[in-house]
């Protein structure tokens, strides 16, 4: 990873298991399971591999796998990082609790720009509403058990919404999920194939590359200035979308060690060269015989 990142308060909770429930809306929900623990990680000790099992979960639905196989991807996904903190990735920003209402840039979710704040929440708290009061831009909530009341705590400096994400009610739509995932995936592939064609004489093809990637925008991650023994530069996700669409950004455009999908296997590794197209010797191997 760039030197540039290398201070980040990315810190990200997760519960030891997730379960999916359809709500009353009808929708697919990922949540916590009831009797799940929860803990705290930093997404960024092995930024590799988190993109590597998000891009994954993409190629699975270009591949048509089977939807209960892709259900368990998730879930497993869920286990080992959380969920992806869509209700705080969404809005122009991470703070929106403490304006008015809600507002949304462009994305594919919601066309509306913008939404009362409650009426946004039930899109994340489908069972049960959190407690949560508005008036103006003030508000106040209430967490519930001991570890919604740590998870306030350990996020107490960040916006209230990124606590609010780790309460037991809050959850994120299967169909959400799986789109995001796959657009991960379709610029991991569009990024290949105009490596692949770029020589190649079709104007046409590469434009249609280069309109795919530049649909991959979104809000930016924030910054800060901190005094740690000198100014330090300090990156604010406040979501893991945030995280994995912007790590994923720098792995893409790395020039010496792109982010690429095996020739063989078909999964993505860290180039230790342009050039290398073999995720290990032993694809190269196969490849051989
Ligand atoms: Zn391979």
């Amino acid at each position: 990873m760039r030197d540039l990142f290398l201070h980040t308060s990315a810190h990200w909770g997760r519960y030891s298991e997730y379960v999916w429930r359809t709500a009353p809306d009808g929708n697919c929900y990922l949540l916590p399971a009831e009797k799940a623990k929860p803990s705290v990680y930093d997404p960024m000790k092995d930024p590799n591999t988190l993109v590597f099992d998000a891009i994954e979960i993409g190629m699975m639905q270009f591949q048509k796998e089977p939807e209960a196989k892709l259900k368990q991807a998730i879930l497993a996904f869920a286990g080992k990082y959380g969920l992806l903190g869509i209700m705080t990735a969404l809005p122009t920003t991470a703070e929106f609790i403490t304006y008015e209402k809600v507002y949304l840039p462009k994305n594919p979710f919601l066309r509306k720009e913008t939404m009362e704040t409650q009426e946004y929440l039930r899109l994340f708290f489908p069972f049960i509403r959190p407690d949560f009061h508005k008036k103006g831009v003030e508000s106040v909530w209430q967490t519930g058990d001991k570890y919604e009341i740590a998870f306030a705590m350990t996020f107490q400096a960040d916006p209230q919404a990124k606590a609010m994400s780790f309460m037991r009610n809050y959850g994120e739509r299967y169909d959400w999920l799986c789109k995001l995932f796959k657009d991960w995936a379709f610029h991991v592939l569009t990024t290949k194939f105009y490596l692949e064609d770029r020589n190649r004489e079709d104007p046409d093809v590469l434009s249609l590359y280069q309109r795919g990637i530049s649909a991959f925008e979104g809000i930016a991650p924030t910054y800060h200035i901190e005094l740690r023994g000198k100014p330090t530069l300090v990156w604010d996700f406040h979501s893991l979308l945030l995280d994995i669409r912007f790590l994923l950004s720098v792995m893409l455009t790395d020039e010496q060690n792109p982010l690429k999908l095996c020739k063989k296997c078909h999964k993505p590794f860290i180039a230790p060269n342009p050039a290398e197209e073999y995720c290990s010797e032993a694809c190269k191997d196969a490849t051989k015989k």
